[in-house]
């Protein structure tokens, strides 16, 4: 969750209105953007900060409440779970364009005529606990766009492409347009073109002039240990390759942690419930119960209630950083039989003979001592 002033992150004075924070948030994404930093780690916590910083601001609720109560005011309802950097991306994403048009809005040669860098290939990928436990290799299929082997390219059947007369090259063409306020001119990418500056006379007929196909293919991605839905890798320069010879873009792998029918994730920890017999519960036990990694031994403590946890210390999830990992939780169930033998009938009849009805509430110890004598009796 933010720590500081989302005033004081985004550089705005207390009044600022919703046009100045939208203004101020995308300035300063647009310079800490993790595909414009990409060995900055500093600039990643910057894009996280302005990012949550913004979705405060932008909405009133949260300004009104923050305005009001500080950081207090922010709890529970919003950022209380960790705001992670993918989070952020989703959040100028959705406000600033999708994936697709993130070259765009970093310059990537709107109006210059010429090759284009492709676009970047999203794709989710569903790993099981115990891979989040282990780190896991995946190979994905994707379909990518590859140049056109046919025509090198170019999307011209003969491997030539001419000037286009519309711009004479330029890629761009300006329009006069007409109003009551008088003349604007404006420059827009070549309709004629699309901006590529250059045209196909007769165009290959694989690829349909478009000079890519779409062609399956095998990434490799390495998942490291301790990933979370909604974290993502990126495969630089992976992804569909650009026009007229531009380079690629990337491929990103977004995780997506599949639920466990045993354990629980609660961030690093796993938690197990693990149910014990009621003569285990009460006279203590050591169990075997198994751990994301194999099994583990634990001793169940003579009179140990149902709901007890007990804490395994780094048997959870290897933390993302590559420093430590959570803990296992086994919270103790005290199972009641459905099926009796003979024998166990007798005993239990025996038991309930000496205890003198239900517990007291306020001295529950008093019970469990005359369960574990006459069970230790018997
Ligand atoms: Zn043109
Ligand atoms: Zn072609």
């Amino acid at each position: 969750m933010i720590t500081r002033d989302p005033y004081e992150v985004l550089g705005l004075a207390r009044d600022a209105g919703a046009e100045d924070v939208k203004r101020a948030y995308r300035q300063l994404a647009m310079r800490h953007h993790p595909d414009r930093n990409p060995v900055d780690a500093d600039a990643e916590g910057r894009f996280k900060e302005a990012a949550e910083a913004y979705e405060i601001l932008k909405d009133p609720d949260k300004r009104a409440a923050y305005d009001r109560y500080g950081h207090a005011g922010l709890r529970g309802g919003f950022g209380a779970e960790g705001y992670d950097i993918t989070d952020a991306l989703r959040a100028f994403m959705r406000d600033f364009g999708g994936f697709g048009g993130l070259e765009d809005l970093f310059g990537g040669g709107r109006s210059a005529a010429g090759p284009r860098r492709g676009s970047d290939v999203q794709v989710r990928v569903q790993v099981t606990l115990p891979e989040v436990a282990s780190g896991v290799e995946k190979t994905l299929t994707l379909a990518i766009l590859d140049p056109c082997e046919e025509c090198g390219g170019t999307g011209s059947k003969t491997r030539q492409r001419a000037v286009c007369p519309e711009c004479a090259g330029a890629g761009e063409v300006r329009q006069a347009r007409r109003s009551i306020f008088g003349q604007f001119v404006n420059v827009v990418a070549c309709p004629r073109c699309h901006g590529a500056g250059t045209l196909v006379e007769k165009p290959c007929l694989t690829c349909a002039g478009e000079g890519r196909r779409r062609k399956e293919k095998r990434v490799k991605v390495r998942i490291p240990p301790g990933v979370a839905t909604g974290n993502y890798l990126t495969l630089r320069e992976q992804g569909n390759a650009g026009t007229l010879g531009g380079g690629r873009g990337n491929v990103i792998v977004v995780i997506e942690a599949l639920p466990h029918e045993e354990f629980r994730r609660e961030g690093d920890d796993v938690l197990l419930e693990w149910p014990v017999s009621f003569s285990q519960a009460a006279l203590g036990a050591e169990v075997t119960v198994p751990t994301l990694e194999g099994t583990a031994d634990v001793t169940i403590p003579a009179g140990t209630q149902s709901g007890a946890v007990l804490t395994l210390r780094s048997r959870g999830i290897p933390r993302v950083s590559g420093r430590g990992r959570g803990d296992q939780h086994v919270r103790v169930r005290v199972w009641t039989p459905l099926r009796l033998s003979p024998e166990e009938r007798r005993l239990l009849e025996e038991l309930a003979a000496h205890e003198n009805g239900l517990p007291p509430s306020g001295d529950r110890t008093g019970f469990w001592e005359k369960v574990k004598e006459v069970l230790g009796a018997s």
